[in-house]
């Protein structure tokens, strides 16, 4: 080996130079072999067959007597091996697959990208001298593994005609059924253009002599892709006094025996490493069989030696080795520094060999300094990668004048055209009905990015779930007064017997105290303090405003029209997409009145974020529930509780029927023991005494028709709007003086006049009989006031 002492780095290119391949000189033989291939399909295969590698074959598809032959003939430690080898290899390359990556770049416009594997790939795998079984498993592997549908091998025949056993015997193990005996730049030609035998495909693969090399080129100009250019083997080994000289030798005899042309380069920081690494390959290099070719390549080869490492790595950097071995004291983290090469061998006991057979990385790799912008063979050499994109109406709305004035500044109006037509019919859209393949936000996208990504709390009753005899877990008082306990975090029994009273699956149920509380958490886990906002449909529920208040969360009012119902044109224009939930209250309070259930079905389907229907009044409704659209509606959450029709006010207990999904979210978010034991057992009981509050029920709908009839006598009572409640909203001529007589009487109502559209009005609810006719009975004795002008 020639040794260079710290060479100035003007000097390194010429120190370094690569045997520069002439395909030019071989252009014109190889193109007359791929026409004729292209022109007369097998018969030209037959006939190179013939002048190339001396054979005749009837057939050249290899035949599975043929494969099942090889397996026989194999030594069974060789197979052994092989299959060593198959699965590291298989495991390194399927861990390699990456899942699909998708992303919301903004609101309602998604892109994603897949992997899709090329379908049809050839494999081009030398025979002659050296049977490079390893090169199937090299590139049939990650084939497989990507999941090419049509995988096909070519590989030159024996002088007996026949394809290598140990080769048969790989590609059989790693799945490849059509393989073919046809070498050099025919083979090439044949994958390209397929023949009456053997299939085109899309991508070829492999190493090869000049002939297949330039072949690989010239068909790659006519669309067929290939793996990477090819180039004769190289190593460097970077060395320092740490390094054990004779494996640091064995290194470079093991690339030198490729060929003359192997390129073997040494770099050391001192000539005594560098002497005692040659005084051991000239020893080593006596017993080796290909002593001639190793010792000529070796011949050829540079030492260099540096007296600092920054060089060392400079140097490395730019000369790209295909392979790169490093015996150094630091060579961790040496290797952290190289960003040039094929494939990295880490300390004395990395030698090169392992990674060209069998610890799992892929041995084809760029050489002739391609490792300065090429990858090694992995599964993406054998896939390609889709993007997708969808966009909602949201999306477009969103994206749309970013892309017309793009395109109107690049002057072409037709792109711009495509989005405005598009955005002009959104505008007018909000009235057709809702198109199938509108694509709503997920929940995942709707949720608080934190919520998405914290963990939740993991209480002593939710870690241990099964009975038991001692419970030392939760730091409990031990003596049993039938609270001593916390409750079952989850209310496991209870939400089974909800479930089986609402036919919803206990999974799709969340308790709360009161529905108060799960309104908060609605907040909590889908708004974004300052960001995001809700829309809420006044007049309605108060709390609803004051929970987004208390969020930093802003609020969209869309006022009822005069009949009380939503005006569902002017939501879903109003919406966007920072709007996170529509809060819908049927039978709505303070109105009493119940929406038109087409209207609200048209707000689930269409709206883009979380649709909460609040039901608290749903028992004293003629109307029916929206639980049946729960099943088709992810978005959508029904809220009922058991402080009216059941009777448990006192209990505080509401609920939540939602998707798995968003009930996952809401259990993650809640504090532990939310329900308590004592509310927990009652409302069972109240369960298993349905019953009575259906008595209740009956009786309060028969007093509100009774309280309606009386109150309409009052001509101080200017309209009473229908309900479907246990409450009736009344128009009086003065609200307040009303309310302030009825509190001089020790009756309280609720005065709603300053709620928008419910000027004048009190709301009433339905007591009990005697509480009823005491109300009628102060009604009677209250004349109001004249109004002074
Ligand atoms: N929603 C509506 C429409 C209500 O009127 C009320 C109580 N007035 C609630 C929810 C709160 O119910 P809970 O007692 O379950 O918190």
């Amino acid at each position: 080996m020639k040794i260079y002492n710290n060479p100035n780095s003007k000097t390194w290119s010429s120190i370094l130079a690569r045997p520069t391949m002439d395909t030019q000189s071989l252009n014109a033989t190889v193109s007359e072999i791929l026409q004729k291939v292209k022109n007369e399909g097998d018969a030209a295969l037959q006939f190179f067959n013939k002048k190339f590698d001396q054979v005749e074959l009837e057939y050249i598809e290899v035949t599975e007597e043929e494969i099942a032959a090889a397996e026989n003939q194999l030594d069974k430690k060789l197979k052994k091996a092989i299959q060593t080898a198959y699965q590291n290899i298989t495991k390194f390359h399927a861990a390699q697959k990456t899942e699909t990556l998708e992303v919301e770049t903004m609101p309602g416009v998604r892109c994603w990208q897949k992997s899709v594997p090329i379908e049809k790939v050839g494999l081009y795998i030398p025979g002659g001298t050296a049977p490079l079984f390893s090169t199937i498993l090299m590139l049939g592997i990650p084939a497989k593994v990507a999941g090419c549908q049509e995988i096909v091998m070519c590989s030159p025949p024996q002088k007996d005609g026949k394809i290598n056993a140990a080769m048969l015997y790989t590609a059989q193990l790693v799945g490849i059924e059509n393989i073919y005996k046809v070498g050099g730049a025919q083979a090439i030609g044949a994958m390209t253009y397929g023949t009456e035998t053997i299939p085109q495909v899309y991508k070829i693969f492999g190493p090869g002599n000049q002939f297949v090399t330039t072949a690989k080129q010239l068909v790659s100009q006519e669309g067929v892709a290939i793996d990477m250019p090819a180039g004769p083997s190289e190593v460097l080994v970077v060395a320092d006094e740490t390094c054990e000289p004779s494996f640091v030798a064995a290194d470079l005899l093991s690339q030198a025996e490729h060929g003359i042309d192997s390129q073997v380069v040494l770099v050391t920081f001192s000539e005594g490493t560098a002497e005692a690494i040659l005084t051991e390959a000239e020893q080593q290099l006596k017993q080796l069989p290909r002593k001639k070719i190793a010792g000529e390549a070796l011949e050829n080869s540079p030492v260099i030696i540096f007296d600092n490492q920054t060089s060392a790595l400079k140097l490395i950097n730019e000369y790209a080795p295909e392979h790169l071995i490093i015996a150094t004291k630091d060579a961790d983290e040496f290797a952290k520094k190289i960003i040039n090469a094929g494939s990295i061998f880490i300390g004395n006991f990395t030698p090169e060999s392992v990674g060209d057979y069998a610890s799992g990385t892929n041995h084809t790799l760029p050489t002739n300094g391609f490792a300065k912008s090429y990858s090694g063979v992995n599964i993406d050499t054998f896939s390609k990668k889709i993007t997708y994109q969808k966009l909602t109406k949201e999306g477009l709305k969103n994206l749309g004048p970013t892309v017309e004035l793009m395109a109107e500044a690049e002057q072409l109006e037709g792109h711009k055209n495509a989005v405005t037509i598009r955005l002009n019919n959104i505008n007018t859209d909000y009235n057709l009905s809702q198109n199938e393949s509108f694509q709503k936000r997920k929940i995942q996208d709707l949720v608080r990015p934190n919520i998405l990504t914290m963990s939740a709390y993991s209480s002593a009753r939710s870690e241990f779930e099964g009975t038991a005899e001692v419970f030392l877990d939760a730091n409990e008082n031990p003596f049993d007064n039938g609270m001593n306990r916390y409750p079952d975090p989850l209310q496991n029994e209870l939400k089974s017997k909800i479930g089986t009273w609402r036919k919803i699956p206990k999974e799709n149920i969340f308790l709360g105290n009161g529905s108060d509380e799960i309104i908060g958490l609605l907040m909590q886990t889908f708004c974004s303090p300052k960001k995001d906002s809700v829309i809420i449909l006044p007049p309605t529920f108060g709390v609803y405003e004051v929970a987004a208040a208390i969020g930093e969360v802003g609020i969209k009012k869309i006022n009822l029209d005069k009949n009380f119902q939503p005006n569902v044109n002017a939501i879903l224009k109003a919406a966007d997409s920072n709007d996170k939930i529509l809060f819908i209250c049927s039978p709505n309070n303070p109105t009493g009145n119940s929406f038109d259930f087409g209207k609200i079905e048209k707000l689930i389907t269409t709206f883009d974020g979380i649709v909460v229907v609040d039901e608290a009044y749903i028992d004293f409704s003629k109307n029916d529930s929206c639980l049946s659209l729960l099943k088709k509606n992810k978005n959508l959450i029904i809220l009922q509780t058991f402080s009216k029709a059941l009777g448990m006010a006192g209990a505080r207990l509401g609920m939540a029927f939602a998707s798995e999904k968003i009930i996952g979210f809401l259990n993650k978010v809640k504090m532990p023991y939310n329900i308590n034991e004592l509310t927990q057992k009652a409302a069972l009981q109240a369960l298993e005494q349905k019953d009575i509050s259906q008595q209740q029920i009956k009786t309060i709908l028969k007093q509100r028709i009774f309280l309606e009839k009386e109150l309409s006598k009052f001509d101080f009572i200017e309209e009473i709007f229908p309900s479907d409640a246990n409450f009736l909203l009344v128009k009086v001529s003065e609200p307040e003086e009303l309310y302030q007589f009825l509190i001089s009487r020790k009756i309280i109502v609720r005065n709603r006049s300053k709620q928008v559209g419910c000027e004048n009005c009190l709301r009433f609810t339905i007591g009990l009989e005697k509480e009823n006719l005491c109300l009628i009975e102060s009604l009677n004795v209250y004349h109001p006031q004249p109004i002074l002008k």
